[in-house]
């Protein structure tokens, strides 16, 4: 292919120099081309050159070979090195031969650093330790596979899972073997925390209610038959933490649980286990109990380890507890019997008024159990429209006239027959029930005075009772909402409506935002029960208010009875003063009425007149009334 001057041939002729070339392209007399290697060297004799040799070769074979080979490995490193896992080859004398990009990053190291040395050079003596035996394994030709945790150079150890999969010849021998490796160390981790969330509690950081019941299994087991002794389980419900949760705000009662978490867990011994089931709950498992008096000192100190207040964010609290005790093996063979008959003797504990303990007793149990019933078939009881309002006259008595009537409703119990608020407005209460119930009474309350108007009776007010709970459950705007709503569903005029409200109500200042936003419209606002209420008299200026009911406690025995005298006497002054109507409940004797006359008193409900009726007779009442007029 050359032209003369460049000829190898020719210039070795005149040079006598050897030449040698490489990847020479050459041409078929058919025009196809191929590689060629040449040596072309002179031959010499007597100091002269009487003629060249060229030894041509055809390389084209090769250097394609060649060619596949570089691309095959481009590619087989663009591959592991796309790849996450650190992927490296290892010869039979525990050197390096290959290693992709992963790897290098891992252990900071550039390619030139790995490539030819031995594992324990690039891995450090301490991991070479640690895994030289599976290395072992693979060099013998077996397949490896493991977990565990490296000292890892940049500091700390990290998790890893390791393959080694050995690299056997035709003739069965190993050549080395792959290392395919993952950092496993933040799967680790959040499997770890996994497991952490899965028995404890995050807000306090105890054990939650699957370790409880985990370590109530274990303390059940490892009790001691032969000595007799017992395990106890203490169920504490905080007292009103609901409204410490309304009132303070969530991140106050969120801090105030972890200290109560503190206290307990100070108050145990080691090896009892204090536990969070959720929300004021705790329970606390007590070991080893010689005697059913060690859980009686135990629990007398809950108290007092609660008693001082809990000052947070500038807050004072005062917290008291709620507790039920059961114990192994008297009541109960498993954990979860164990917690429930705790928990149902905690229940007793509320019941009894708080702030002290129960233990469980099959027979209270019972009693408990009844309660249970009495709650689902008041749960029914709506959907079954088995409530009923009846209606108590309230008498003006400058007219002697009916001007308002208050709305009490009962429940048609299927079994229990009439069944009065006293024995399920609490449990409605505690069960959240009372915020359907209550929208019920509203609107059937409403409807009814309306109706009582389009049947062409005198108009009256209605009175309705609303409980603290319906103003905590829903967010501001519900409450007022739901009222407003209903009013125009059941075209009541809003000034014959009265809400009767309870100074607990009262506690909070937003309330008062919600009444100005009421009585704008022209509903009448009522204190009840006003006397009983141990709180501060300075919401009477605070809030927007119409009338006070005086408590019916506060008619026993007037007017004989000094104190009570003295009492409704100071309510009535200071209600006139405050330019507040007043009402005396519970009227139930002449003499009380002559008393209250004397007073000034406004109105009077109570017995004397009449008791609470249902809608048709509280009618005729109306009929007979707008007749004499
Ligand atoms: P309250 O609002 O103070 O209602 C007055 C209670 O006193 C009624 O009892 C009534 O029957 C009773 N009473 C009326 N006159 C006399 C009397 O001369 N002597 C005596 N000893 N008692 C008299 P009731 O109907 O059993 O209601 C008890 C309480 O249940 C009510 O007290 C009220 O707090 C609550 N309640 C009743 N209905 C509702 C309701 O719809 N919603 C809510 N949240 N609470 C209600
Ligand atoms: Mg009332
Ligand atoms: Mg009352």
């Amino acid at each position: 292919p050359y032209p003369k001057e460049s000829c190898p041939i020719h210039t070795v002729l005149a040079d006598h120099n050897t030449r040698r070339g490489q990847d020479e392209v050459f041409w078929r007399q058919d025009g196809t081309s191929f590689f060629v290697q040449y040596v072309c060297a002179p031959v010499m004799k007597t100091g002269k050159c009487v003629g060249v040799v060229v030894i041509f070769e055809d390389i084209t074979e090769r250097k394609y070979a060649y060619e596949a080979m570089r691309q095959s490995e481009a590619q087989l490193r663009l591959i592991t090195d796309a790849v996450p896992a650190l992927i490296a080859y290892v010869d039979t004398n525990q050197c390096f031969r290959f290693n992709n990009k992963a790897f290098e990053q891992w252990f900071g190291l550039a390619r030139e650093q790995v490539y030819g040395r031995h594992l324990k050079e690039v891995l450090g003596e301490l991991a070479y330790q640690a895994i030289h035996e599976h290395v072992e394994q693979a060099l013998t030709g077996h397949r490896v596979n493991y977990e565990a945790p490296i000292p890892y150079q940049q500091g700390g150890t990290r998790d890893i899972n390791a393959s080694y999969i050995p690299d056997i010849d035709g003739q069965g021998e190993v050549k080395g073997y792959v290392a395919l490796i993952h950092d496993i160390t933040a799967h680790k981790q959040a499997e770890q925390r996994l497991a952490y969330l899965a028995h404890y509690d995050t807000l306090t950081g105890l054990p939650n209610r699957t370790l409880l019941n985990d370590r109530l299994s274990q303390a059940m087991a490892r009790r001691s038959a032969a000595h007799q002794t017992q395990v106890a389980i203490l169920f504490l419900d905080l007292d009103h933490f609901k409204t410490i949760n309304d009132t303070a705000g969530h991140s106050i009662a969120d801090a105030l649980l972890r200290e109560v978490g503190e206290r307990l867990s100070a108050c145990v011994r080691i090896g009892d286990t204090v536990a969070r089931l959720g929300g004021d709950e705790f329970a606390i498992i007590l070991i080893d109990l010689i005697h059913k008096i060690d859980v009686g000192q135990f629990v007398q100190k809950i108290p007092d380890c609660l008693s001082a207040p809990f000052k947070i964010d500038g807050h004072e609290i005062f917290v008291t507890a709620s507790i039920g005790v059961s114990l192994y093996p008297d009541d109960g063979l498993n954990a979860e019997t164990l917690l429930k008959n705790a928990d149902t003797a905690m229940y007793l504990a509320k019941q009894r008024g708080r702030n002290c303990y129960q233990y469980y007793s099959a027979a209270l149990s019972a009693k408990a159990a009844t309660r249970v019933s009495l709650e689902n078939s008041l749960r029914q009881a709506l959907a079954r429209d088995e409530f009923v309002l009846h209606y108590q006259p309230q008498v003006d008595l400058a007219t002697s006239r009916i001007t308002a009537v208050e709305a009490l409703v009962r429940w048609n119990n299927p079994r229990a027959g009439l069944v009065l608020p006293a024995q399920f407005i609490p449990l409605t209460e505690d069960t959240g029930l009372i915020v359907a119930l209550g929208e019920w009474v509203l609107h059937t309350a409403c409807a009814q005075n309306k109706a009582w108007q389009l049947a062409g009776l005198p108009p009256i007010r209605i009175g309705v009772n609303l409980s603290a709970r319906q103003f905590q459950q829903q967010n501001k705007r519900t409450i007022v909402n739901h009222i407003l709503h209903i009013l125009q569903e059941t075209g009541l005029d809003p000034h014959y409506l009265e809400l009767e409200l309870t100074e607990s109500v009262l506690q909070t200042i937003e309330v008062a935002g919600m009444l100005r936003t009421l009585r704008g419209t022209g509903i009448q606002i009522a204190i009840d029960d006003f006397g009983t209420g141990y709180s501060s008299l300075s919401y009477l200026k605070r809030f927007p208010l119409d009338k006070l009911k005086i408590d019916k406690s506060f008619m026993q025995g007037v007017p004989d009875d000094p104190d009570n005298v003295a009492i409704t006497t100071a309510i009535i002054a200071m209600a006139h003063s405050l330019k507040l109507k007043v009402i005396a409940e519970g009227v139930e004797t002449l003499a009380q009425l002559d008393f209250l006359r004397s007073l000034k008193c406004d109105e009077i409900q109570g017995f004397l007149f009449s008791c609470a009726l249902p809608a048709p007779e509280l009618q005729e009442l109306l009929a007979a009334q707008s007749d004499t007029l």
